[in-house]
């Protein structure tokens, strides 16, 4: 579906190029824009857009994807990257998940296809689908652990699509090689608005924020190994991606541990290794010591068998926030 008109970067040749793309004005007086990277082979070939700090506070993918992009031979590359790095540069400024603004409907991840004349959370939607998503034969919408603490190894796809565009889904999503696939359900986001037109787009989610160097390294391997195995599933790069059976589960199978009490959660399951292994029932997470009288005030413990598919490290939590999540092992299987 493009009967929209041609975006600014249609004729752009062999090579790279940035722009960026007004969105309004802030109240800080500088204008807010979306930053815009092309990258265009010397082949013809698909057009694979990719968006990130759709959330605020979840920046590890950056610097990932700035590996990959800047290793790209465009003499070798078939088609086009078209990449947003920033997608919501005020969430990012206040290293927040959502912009701060005065009135709701702040999260970037729910609000597309945006509004041109909405709020500035639907605007930077609506530029976002206008020179983006409406000229993109696939898409990702990179997001990683953020503040929060998690660390996460999976790729999301929508649940919500006819049997052929799941297929497709399925098949990008498998191509980036992560522990997990998820079937999900996320409506307003780009993935899910680009799956209404008919377009394969899937949701990385990989990593988190302020890790070590050892955890870093791994999930940037990872990152950029799921770009590559990406594009050469799309046909732009030469070779085809690692063959692997990540463990695959759906919404039914999700079971998040929350604690119900504020204070340190010492996490059991902090090593990115930890993600993907067989949790038995009954065995211990973590445990949450309250900040003012140092009591062990909770213990979370597995409720069933399952894969651990994210992790909180240790650190401050408040209550009822995510902090361990199993895929209930009786309804995951493993992809071949
Ligand atoms: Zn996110």
């Amino acid at each position: 579906m493009k009967s929209e008109p041609a975006p600014s970067w249609a004729n752009e040749k062999q090579g790279r190029f940035f722009t960026r793309i007004d969105v309004t004005t802030m109240l800080n007086g500088a204008v807010l824009a979306v930053p815009l990277h092309v990258i265009t082979g010397r082949a013809p070939g698909p057009t694979f857009g990719i968006i990130t700090n759709t959330h605020g506070d979840e920046f590890l993918a950056t610097i990932a994807i700035r590996e990959f992009v800047n290793a790209l031979d465009t003499a070798r590359l078939r088609g086009r990257v078209v990449l947003v790095s920033v997608a919501n540069p005020m969430a990012t400024a206040g290293f927040g998940r959502q912009t701060p603004e005065q009135h709701g409907r702040t999260d970037l991840h729910e609000v597309y296809p945006g509004n041109a004349r909405g709020n500035t959370t639907q605007m930077i939607a609506a530029t976002i689908a206008a020179n983006v998503l409406h000229h993109v034969d696939a898409l990702i919408d990179f997001h990683s652990g953020g503040s929060g603490g998690r660390l996460q190894a999976r790729v999301d796809y929508n649940a919500r699509t006819d049997d052929e565009l799941k297929r497709k889904n399925l098949a990008l999503a498998r191509a980036f090689g992560a522990t997990f696939v998820h079937e999900n359900e996320f409506a307003g986001s780009a993935a899910h608005y680009l799956n209404s037109r008919g377009v394969p787009a899937v949701n990385p989610e990989v990593g988190g924020a302020w890790l070590g160097p050892h955890a870093t390294n791994y999930y940037t391997v990872m990152m950029v190994n799921g770009l590559k195995g990406m594009m050469q599933h799309l046909g732009m790069l030469e070779g085809s991606p690692e063959p692997r059976s990540p463990l695959h589960f759906d919404l039914k199978a999700r079971r998040e541990i929350r604690p119900k009490n504020s204070g340190y959660l010492v996490s059991r399951f902090e090593r990115p290794e930890d993600l993907g292994q067989l949790i038995k029932d009954g065995t211990k997470l973590g445990e949450v010591i309250d900040l003012y009288t140092y009591q062990v005030i909770e213990e979370l413990v597995a409720p069933h068998d399952g894969y651990l598919f994210f992790s909180r490290y240790s650190g401050m939590v408040g209550g009822g926030t995510q902090a361990f999540a199993l895929a209930e092992a009786a309804a995951t299987r493993r992809l071949d």
